[in-house]
């Protein structure tokens, strides 16, 4: 409790704005909650358009500099930062159990992930490769660089506070850009803690900054009309995401976007079950499910169903729901009272249309907003669970008996993110991976997220990516220079 309310007391709670920390211009706040008891942590600065106007004139400013500062010096503020959060591990584990409600346990592993990004892209600072080349008829010569794209917005959700941040500031930052940051609403504080570990680490006034607010479309909306925007980054959902980019087409606006997902989980009959089940525990329940990778529906062959089922269920069944503070925590609330309505309301739903609830399927009691860890059998194909993004601990299992129907199944979404498959057969495998529309494929894996990987979907989940050698590439616009031979 003291070090919960010590760690809280340190955290910024102005906007950052040109390098100082100041409130609203309306002096306006708001509360951040603790979702597993429903209490407010702390409040923080309530940012509008003319706070972020600021923010904005701020970063355009600073742009020009930044831009010309040495690749090697903004790679080595990232690896600053990467030592920095690395060293306060344990303090932004613990804001994010505290802000979010996932497991300590689970936080801590999110610090590693989210710190990667800017171990990665400090090495990526001194990469961004051109090239030089003579013209097919020989008569002049054509030079392609790279330069900084110029100031960014970028919209980070409430699901990985940390991780979120870095998978977009670190190549921001390698590349030269200057960005405003507006963190969800609710968990700015991981963000907060962060923009000042790069201060600490070295990043000039202005080069950050950082608007938390409750009106995010009123707060966000006259930068995306503001010529001096060069870039929009969001990770979210596909609806606000669709918004964004018609917003966006005003100004022809550049826009990386990593939307919602549907992922199939598919396990063929000759999988190895028990790996198949970790998997499934991994792809499932890592972030409550609250992850836009997260398994959304498992597609099972007939002859292994029963078997996966039993031991799925075993698994899933074991989990201790309790606050993510608590040492044998291993599922924490979901991020609020209408997430956890929602998840509950598609399970009914799908048990009123025929469904059975193999475990869990009735929200805890008490205060917090737990769900526990739930398996649906019966599921009918057209139920709103299997179309739906669920973001939440419930696995719905669906059979088929051949692959022509796994991969139509897997493939019947308008989302394209992630997709898993389990099987002993390498040809399968491939030739499974290469049928499924997804940007990202899990093979044998149940994990797959890695700062070294361009991670992204196709169709509805979004545009871009993020992370990998690819990552970077979204802060840099491409001139081509043509010279004529003297
Ligand atoms: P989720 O909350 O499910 O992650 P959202 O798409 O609602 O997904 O939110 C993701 C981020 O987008 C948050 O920072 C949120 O405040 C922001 N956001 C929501 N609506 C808008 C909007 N109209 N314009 C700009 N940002 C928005």
């Amino acid at each position: 409790e003291l070090r919960e309310s010590e760690l809280l007391a340190s955290v910024p709670t102005g906007l950052l704005i040109g390098g100082e920390w100041r409130q609203a211009a309306s002096g306006a706040t708001f509360d951040v909650e603790d979702p597993a008891t429903g209490k407010v942590l702390v409040s923080i600065a309530d940012a509008a358009a003319e706070d972020s106007l600021a923010a904005l004139d701020a970063a355009a400013a600073a742009q020009e500099t930044w831009g010309a500062v040495a690749p090697r010096e903004r790679g080595e503020i990232l690896r600053r930062a990467f030592e920095l959060v690395t060293e306060r591990a344990d303090d932004f584990a613990l804001l994010m159990t505290l802000e979010m409600g996932k497991p300590l346990a689970e936080a801590k592993g999110e610090v590693a992930y989210g710190a990667e990004f800017l171990r990665w892209f400090s090495e990526e600072a001194v990469r961004t490769w051109g090239r030089y080349s003579v013209s097919p008829d020989g008569k002049s010569r054509l030079l392609v660089q790279k330069k900084p794209v110029g100031p960014c917005l970028l919209i980070t959700p409430w699901n990985f506070p940390l991780a979120m941040a870095t998978r977009k500031i670190a190549p921001a930052v390698a590349a030269g850009c200057t960005m405003v940051l507006k963190p969800a609403r609710l968990t700015p504080l991981t963000s907060q803690l962060f923009a000042q570990v790069l201060q600490e680490a070295g990043l000039p006034a202005g080069v950050l900054n950082v608007v938390p607010s409750t009106r995010a479309g009123a707060t966000t909306g006259p930068l995306i009309k503001d010529s001096r925007l060069r870039k929009l980054s969001f990770t979210g959902s596909t609806e606000v995401g669709r918004r964004l980019l018609s917003d966006a087409s005003e100004t022809v606006l550049r826009t990386s976007m990593e939307l919602g997902g549907n992922a199939p989980f598919v396990v063929f009959g000759d999988a190895d079950i028990d790996a198949a089940v970790d998997g499934a525990m991994l792809a499932k329940l890592r972030n409550m499910g609250e992850a836009c990778t997260a398994a959304n529906r498992f597609i099972v062959q007939d002859s292994i169903a029963d078997e996966f089922t039993e031991k799925f269920a075993a698994r899933m069944a074991s989990l201790n729901t309790a606050r993510g503070t608590e040492p044998d925590s291993q599922i924490g609330p979901m991020i609020d009272a209408k997430s956890r309505d929602k998840i509950h309301s598609l399970v009914t739903d799908a048990v009123t249309a025929g469904a059975t609830v193999i475990t869990g399927g009735t929200p805890v009691d008490g205060p917090g907003y737990f769900y526990p860890p739930t398996i649906l059998t019966g599921v009918t194909e057209g139920s709103p669970i299997l179309s739906e993004e669920i973001f939440g601990p419930i696995a719905p299992i669906v059979i088929f008996s051949t692959e022509e129907e796994a991969v139509r199944l897997a493939n019947n979404t308008e989302y394209g993110l992630a997709a898993y498959v389990f099987t002993r057969d390498l040809n399968r495998g491939l030739r499974v991976s290469e049928k499924l529309d997804t940007g990202m494929l899990g093979l044998n894996a149940g994990i797959i997220s890695n700062a070294a990987a361009p991670f992204g979907g196709v169709k509805q989940s979004g545009l871009g990516r993020e992370g990998g050698l690819e990552g970077i590439e979204e802060y840099l616009s491409t001139q081509y220079v043509g010279i004529a031979v003297p």
